[in-house]
């Protein structure tokens, strides 16, 4: 889980500090944001409640997922929400959103890990979709990072990753990482930015190199980082001591508490 946890925090500066440049070096005002918060969310949503679902129950899931998210940026509102996801969250009611950004992908990585087939993690990314990103793009997005993700886990090789998404979410994975970045530009819609994320880790050749990948695209480098991270930690299995140091002090001790259990409870 703390794959996608450092990409968050080694992308934060960088979502407003655009770079282009792979080489770049970690920055002390680095935080956690609102991707770590709600991917803490989701894994408490799991610790709650592991049962698989059918399709009839996605809905019902989903507002347990939802009430994570709610519960989740009460605790930290002011870690970079954004304006429709706040005003949702806020809200008496659990109203339906339909955003087409990249928020249920951001998010969805403990998914990846805890549930055992296939058509699982498909329903419960829809799930966990459900009340913010009621939209086709942003769900796909979403089942496409967890299906990564549960795919890199179980030993996959990468060219099978690749292609796996490629037929099913019918994305086009094989542009260059140098060839995105050239004119790549901050855009959170889930169809632009979370196909570049998967790249990231597809080109990359350790932890390291894919959140730096996802990171020099320049544009929404927290998401990206925090997406490519989540599938290169299920992938790789290790991620450089100089990188838990530099990020384990920063998050909040109450979200490592919940990442801590789920480690604890799936291994990751
Ligand atoms: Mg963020």
């Amino acid at each position: 889980m703390f794959g996608a946890i450092y990409g968050d925090i080694i992308g934060s500066y960088y979502e407003t500090h655009c770079t282009k440049d792979y080489d770049f070096i970690f920055q002390r005002e680095s935080t956690f944001t609102d991707d770590t918060v709600l991917t803490v969310a989701v894994c408490k949503a799991i610790l709650n409640n592991p049962e698989n679902i059918t399709r009839w129950q996605v809905r019902n899931r989903g507002l347990e997922y939802a009430g994570q998210y709610r519960q989740f940026y009460s605790y930290h509102p002011q870690a970079g929400f954004g304006n429709m996801f706040s005003q949702w969250a806020k809200s008496d009611v659990y109203k339906i959103n339909r955003s087409y950004a990249n928020g249920a992908a951001m998010r969805v990585v403990p998914i990846g890990y805890a549930y055992q087939s296939l058509e699982q993690i498909y329903l419960q990314a829809k799930a966990s979709s459900y009340y913010t990103h009621n939209n086709s793009e942003a769900v796909r997005a979403a089942q496409a990072v967890a299906i990564a993700v549960f795919l890199a886990r179980n030993g996959e090789n990468k060219e099978f990753i690749r292609s796996y998404l490629e037929n099913k979410f019918h994305y086009d994975l094989s542009v260059k990482i140098a060839d995105i970045r050239k004119d790549y530009v901050f855009d959170s819609r889930a169809s632009y930015s979370v196909p570049p994320a998967i790249i990231a880790f597809l080109e990359s050749n350790n932890y390291e190199s894919a959140i730096r990948n996802a990171i020099s695209l320049g544009g929404d480098a927290d998401t990206e980082a925090c997406i490519a991270g989540g599938i290169a930690e299920a992938y790789y299995k290790e991620i450089p001591k100089h990188i838990s140091d530099f990020c384990d002090r920063k998050i909040d001790y109450t979200l490592k508490k919940v990442i801590l259990d789920f480690k604890q409870r799936y291994g990751f």
